[in-house]
C-alpha cells in the first residue's frame, strides 16, 4: 500500500502545474501550490501515508460534514430538511442568487455555504458552546486533543467575507436563521479555519466508513440512519458541482474544501484523507481528485461497483 501512494503521489504531482490555490481568503493564499501528501486508514487500524501529508491546514467546507453531524443529532432529520435541502445543484458553493428567487424557500443542500450556515445554526449552544462542541466531536473522532482553530485565517475570512455575509442575511431575511448574522457568521467561519492533518481526515473517514463508530475506541457516536444519510450527501453533494462527474469516476463519498483537502470513506473499508491545495475550477484540489480516482481504480473502491 505505501509503494502504491508513492507512486501516486508522484504521477500525480503532474497535475499541480494546471491548478491554483484558492485566495479569495486571503491567506489561504500563503499555501504552497506543490504540497501534495495522503493517508489511508483501514478498518484495522493501520496506517499508510505519503508526500506531505503531515502538515496542518485548515478544513474549510470539510467542516460541513461535522456541522451536519451535530445538527441531525441536536435537532433530528426532519427538522434539520425543513430548513435545508438534499438536492445537489449545479451552482458553485459560494452561489446566493436562488436564495432571493420567491421558489429559492431554503438553500439546495448543507455542503454548499448556505446550507452550512443553517446547519452551523441548527448545532445546540449558544456561539461559541457550537464551536466547542464541533471541536471536541472532532477530537473524539480523531482522538486528537489538540485540534483547535487556526485564528489568523478565522480573522482573514471574517474580514473579506462579505459574500457569505450577504448570503446570511438572505437566510435571515428567509427566517432560516435565528441568531444575529455576525454571530452565526463567526462561528461558521470559525469552524472552517479548524486545522487538521491527512491523518485526522482520515480518521473522520474510516469513521464514517465504520457507521460513526470511533475506530481506537469503539465508541459509536452517531446512529447508523444519521450515518447513511451524510454518507448520501457526500455522495450526491460533496465535491461542488463536480459531484455528478465525481460520483462516475471515483465514485468514493467525499468532501473537499478550498483549502485543498479531500475527506473521503469507503464505507465498511477505508478512511482517506488527501491535501493538495492547488485548486481546480471547481474548487476541488485537483492532483487530491487524481489521486483519489487512481486510488478507486487500483484498489476498486467504488460504491457503484
Ligand atoms: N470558508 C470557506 C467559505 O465560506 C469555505 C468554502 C469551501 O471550502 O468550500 O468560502
Amino acid at each position: 500500500m505505501k509503494e502504491l501512494l508513492d507512486g501516486l503521489v508522484e504521477k500525480n504531482k503532474a497535475l499541480i502545474k494546471y491548478g491554483q490555490v484558492a485566495n479569495y481568503i486571503p491567506l489561504l493564499g500563503n499555501a504552497d501550490p506543490k504540497d501534495l501528501g495522503v493517508c489511508i486508514i483501514d478498518n484495522l487500524g493501520s496506517i499508510y501515508s505519503s508526500g506531505i501529508y503531515n502538515k496542518k491546514f485548515t478544513i474549510q467546507s470539510i467542516s460541513k460534514v461535522i456541522a451536519l453531524m451535530l445538527a441531525i443529532m441536536d435537532k433530528g432529520e426532519e427538522e434539520v430538511f425543513k430548513k435545508v435541502g438534499m438536492e445537489p445543484t449545479d451552482e458553485p458553493f459560494n452561489s446566493l442568487y436562488k436564495l432571493d428567487i420567491p421558489y429559492g424557500d431554503k438553500p439546495a443542500n448543507p455542503m454548499i455555504n448556505a446550507g452550512a450556515i443553517v446547519t452551523t445554526s441548527l448545532i445546540n449552544g449558544n456561539g461559541e458552546e457550537k464551536l466547542n462542541r464541533l471541536l471536541e466531536f472532532l477530537r473524539k473522532i480523531t482522538g486528537n486533543d489538540t485540534i483547535n482553530y487556526n485564528e489568523e485565517v478565522y480573522l482573514s475570512e471574517k474580514t473579506t467575507g462579505n459574500k457569505n455575509r450577504a448570503i446570511a442575511y438572505l437566510l435571515k431575511n428567509k427566517g432560516l436563521i435565528e441568531e444575529k448574522v455576525e454571530d452565526i457568521l463567526d462561528i461558521y467561519f470559525k469552524q472552517c479555519s479548524i486545522e487538521m492533518d491527512c491523518q485526522d481526515i482520515a480518521k473522520i473517514g474510516i469513521f464514517l466508513a465504520n457507521k460513526g463508530r470511533v475506530l481506537n475506541t469503539g465508541e459509536k457516536l452517531l446512529d447508523n440512519k444519521t450515518n447513511s444519510t451524510i454518507i448520501a450527501i457526500m455522495t450526491t453533494s460533496g465535491m461542488y458541482d463536480f459531484s455528478g462527474e465525481y460520483a462516475v469516476r471515483v465514485g468514493i463519498p467525499s468532501k473537499s474544501g478550498v483549502s485543498g483537502g479531500i475527506l473521503a470513506s469507503v464505507p465498511n473499508r477505508l478512511g482517506i484523507g488527501v491535501y493538495g491545495p492547488a485548486l481546480d475550477q471547481y474548487g476541488n484540489s485537483i492532483a487530491g481528485y487524481g489521486i483519489l480516482k487512481d486510488l478507486s481504480e487500483e484498489l476498486n473502491l467504488s460504491i457503484f461497483t
